[in-house]
């Protein structure tokens, strides 16, 4: 890839996308995935528009998004990319999903829990203030689907970004996220904070999430029957309930996770880095 792909001026960029024959370029060009096409191909796909100004728009695009090769033009890198934003809706759509009841009950008060669309996916309590899940879900991810469709969806979307954000990758951009800070019991729970160095994109994951993807954690839930690694997050929250967080120290940073289920405990250890140190089965 040219170097310039990736350092274009986003101002410049937004305004080369401010034109429908533009768009509709890019769209015909992504609709024959790689195949090149020529200049006439090209302009019969976008119903014949002027030649002269035709000419111009496809001028404009070769600064960042077309490439010509000899077999004719082709989306580069950043010409795909701008095309599945517009095709996941992000950028176009702001669709808006009424409250739907789902199969699950709220953590804290058990009450149904619903989930609805208003730019973010939203999980919340029909009658308490609580709200399981809230996040970043693109518009596109309603099309076709019921509502609880929908919420499982938003749940296995969110989880596998909040992993990629724990294995310092960011979902966004894949550029490296750190650990910026550690919250305490007292400020809504024992938390880490994580933010990409590139977008900015942040995550708040909850102690308890760095520890049930840990094989000694899968195997406990899996004796009682539980498929912790494919549980929703608000079933999670609720199982969550019983699981003892505490941090043990702040400089260097070091805490516990106690997971419960019947009478039988184990007990996690992380240090700052968040890698389990130790891992000790106990029984109430
Ligand atoms: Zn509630
Ligand atoms: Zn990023």
């Amino acid at each position: 890839m040219k170097t310039d792909e990736v350092s274009a001026d986003p101002e410049r960029a937004f305004w080369l996308l401010s034109d429908e024959t533009r768009i509709a370029i890019l769209r015909a060009l992504w609709e024959v995935s790689n195949d090149p096409l020529s200049f006439t191909e090209l302009r019969e796909r976008v119903g014949n528009p002027n030649s002269g100004q035709f000419n111009y728009h496809l001028g404009k695009l070769r600064e960042h998004f077309v490439s010509k090769g000899e077999a004719g033009y082709t989306l580069t890198q950043a010409g795909r990319e701008v095309v599945r934003a517009v095709l996941a809706g992000s950028l176009t759509d702001q669709p808006y999903m009424d409250a739907e009841p789902i199969d699950s009950h709220c953590p804290d008060c058990g009450a149904p829990l619903i989930v609805r669309y208003d730019e973010y996916g939203i999980v919340e309590c029909s009658e308490c203030e609580n709200t399981v899940m809230w996040n970043e879900f693109p518009p596109a991810a309603l099309a076709g689907r019921r509502p609880e469709e929908v919420a499982e969806a938003f749940d296995k979307w969110t989880r596998n970004r909040f992993h990629l954000a724990m294995d310092g990758i960011c979902p966004n951009c894949a550029c490296e996220m750190a650990v910026e800070s550690f919250d305490h019991p007292e400020e809504g729970g024992p938390a880490t904070n994580h933010r990409c160095r590139n977008c900015k994109y942040e995550a708040r994951v909850p102690l308890f999430g760095h520890v049930i993807r840990h094989p000694a954690v899968v195997s406990f839930f899996y004796q009682y029957g539980i498929d912790i690694v494919n549980l929703p997050y608000w079933e999670l929250r609720t199982l969550a309930r019983d699981f003892d967080e505490i941090v043990l120290t702040d400089a260097p940073w070091a805490a516990s996770v106690t997971v419960t289920a019947d009478d039988a405990c184990l007990r996690l250890t992380l240090n700052e880095r968040l890698e389990i140190t130790n891992v000790e089965t106990s029984v109430d």
